[in-house]
């Protein structure tokens, strides 16, 4: 039986920075679904669909080929054989993954592929509705929120530290929508799952909810 580990939030709440050290750590594959809605979008926005269209969404999503690789750790997302995993990190993919997942026939696209990696190795998988939707029997489920301010301020290091200039406001901006579309959609909203352990890392540090997480993993799981 594999072991899952599900770790839903908002964005920018360090869920995929926490989650890659912890998966490193206890030696899981760390699965960001987060990604794949992101190629959907990258692939929409290439091929100039308008998405705001759900119709004009759905219909391109048979022309979509998402693969995704492991490599070292790393997670790899391909798009018609390139590797695009840089290219869905830019501001204007985050915006269209947030519309684009809203759609129910994008959601059930990626159901499958998500569930796929869970029942081959043990996972730490990260995104909205793991613990909810995608992975309601996993192990331990984790929901890892902050405080908008404090997460506009991690982004804008993050995104200085790739030498990218950041202006605070227009992040604070855009996470605000973000976090309304996600809690407010119909299908799969962002909302903890009934059975999961809320940690909020507005005043902890990275090594800090490292360890909580680690903690409430170990204390909450016999296999490990
Ligand atoms: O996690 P990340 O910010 O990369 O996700 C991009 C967007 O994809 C989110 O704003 C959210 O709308 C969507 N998403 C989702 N369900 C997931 C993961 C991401 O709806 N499981």
């Amino acid at each position: 039986m594999m072991v899952s580990v599900a770790i839903d939030g908002p964005a920018g709440a360090g869920k995929s920075t926490i989650a890659k050290i912890v998966s490193q750590r206890l030696g899981f594959i760390y699965v960001d679904t987060g990604a794949m809605y992101r190629a959907i979008a990258l692939a929409c926005l290439k091929s100039r669909a308008d998405i705001t269209s759900e119709q004009e969404v759905i219909s391109r999503l048979p022309e979509i080929h998402i693969e995704i690789k492991f490599m070292g750790g790393e997670q790899k997302v391909m798009l018609d054989g390139e590797d695009v995993s840089s290219e869905i990190r830019a501001e204007k993919v985050s915006m269209a993954a947030s519309s684009v997942s809203a759609i129910p026939q994008v959601r059930t696209y990626l159901l499958e592929l998500q569930r796929s990696f869970a029942r081959s190795y043990n996972v730490i998988m990260d995104g909205r509705d793991i613990g909810t939707v995608v992975l309601p029997d996993a192990a331990v489920k984790i929901f890892l929120t902050a405080a908008p301010e404090s997460r506009a301020h991690r982004r804008k290091l993050q995104l200085e530290e790739k030498g990218v200039q950041a202006d605070y406001n227009r992040i604070l901006e855009d996470i605000i929508k973000r976090d309304y579309n996600d809690t407010h959609r119909e299908t799969a909203p962002l909302k903890p799952a009934q059975d999961s352990f809320v940690v909020d890392t507005s005043e902890l540090t990275l090594e800090e909810s490292v360890e909580k997480i680690i903690e409430i993993i170990k204390e909450n799981c016999d296999e490990i």
